[in-house]
C-alpha cells in the first residue's frame, strides 16, 4: 500500500540494547515532522492533526507517483566509501519497534566518508533529535530526495544550495541522534517528493535496489 506510506517522514536509529542488531524507527506521521521542522522553517503550513494529514496524503499519493520514473536500478553509488555493494544487506523491511525501517542501514566505522549517492543539490542541513547531523539532498529534477543521518560531522564547506556531483563528500559516519554510540551508520533514505518538494517529507523507496541493481 504505497499511499500508506506517503506520511512517513525521516527515520532514525537506534541499537537494540544488548545486541549488534542496528535498528531504526520511522517517526511515524507528519504530526512530528512539523515540529521538528517549524525552526528551520517557520513558512511550513502548520501539519493539520495526524489522522487529517494522513488522509490527505493517502488521498494525493498515487498522483504523486504517477509519470514519476524512479533512479534506474543500480543508478545510485554506496553513499559509504570503502563500502562495495555486494557488503549490503537489504534492512528496508524489517520493523522498527511499530514501523517498517525504509530505508538503509550501512554499518562503518566512525569518520568513515560519507559520499553523495548521485547528482543533486543540497537543500537542507538539518540536526534532529532522532536523526543528528542529517543531509537532504534533492535530484536534479527535484522530484526525489536523498536523505543521510547520524553524520559525525559534515563535510568541510558544506552548505544550503551546494550542488553535489555523485561521489561529493557530504560528512562522515558516525552515530548522532539517537543512534547508538557503539554502532555508527549511515542511515540512507530515498524518497519521493510530494508536489509541494518539502524537503522532509515524502514517499520512501528502498534504496537498496537502486544501489545494487536486480537482484
Ligand atoms: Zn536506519
Amino acid at each position: 500500500m504505497v499511499a500508506r506510506r506517503a506520511v512517513r517522514t525521516v527515520a532514525w536509529c537506534a541499537v537494540i540494547a544488548g545486541s549488534v542488531t542496528i535498528g531504526c524507527s520511522d517517526e511515524a506521521v507528519r504530526e512530528r515532522a512539523g515540529r521538528h521542522a517549524a525552526p528551520a522553517a517557520p513558512s511550513a503550513p502548520v501539519a493539520p492533526s495526524a489522522p487529517a494529514a494522513a488522509a490527505a496524503a493517502s488521498a494525493s499519493a498515487p498522483a504523486v507517483l504517477a509519470g514519476i520514473h524512479p533512479p534506474s536500478p543500480g543508478s545510485l553509488r554506496v553513499p559509504v566509501a570503502g563500502i562495495d555493494a555486494s557488503m549490503l544487506r537489504d534492512n528496508y523491511e524489517q520493523a522498527r519497534g511499530a514501523q517498517r525501517h525504509e530505508a538503509l542501514d550501512i554499518p562503518a566505522p566512525r569518520g568513515t566518508p560519507v559520499v553523495a549517492a548521485a547528482d543533486g543539490r543540497v537543500v537542507k542541513l538539518f540536526n534532529s533529535k532522532p536523526g543528528g547531523l542529517t543531509v537532504y539532498q534533492f535530484d536534479p529534477t527535484e522530484r526525489y530526495a536523498y536523505y543521510y543521518a547520524h553524520l559525525d560531522r559534515y563535510a568541510d564547506g558544506l552548505k544550503e544550495g551546494a550542488w553535489l556531483k555523485r561521489g561529493d563528500p557530504v560528512g562522515t559516519v558516525g552515530s548522532t541522534g539517537n543512534a547508538s554510540a557503539d554502532a555508527p551508520h549511515l542511515h540512507f533514505a530515498v524518497f519521493v517528493l510530494g508536489a509541494e518538494r518539502q524537503w522532509w517529507k515524502g514517499t520512501p523507496l528502498n534504496p537498496y535496489p537502486l544501489i545494487v541493481g536486480q537482484r
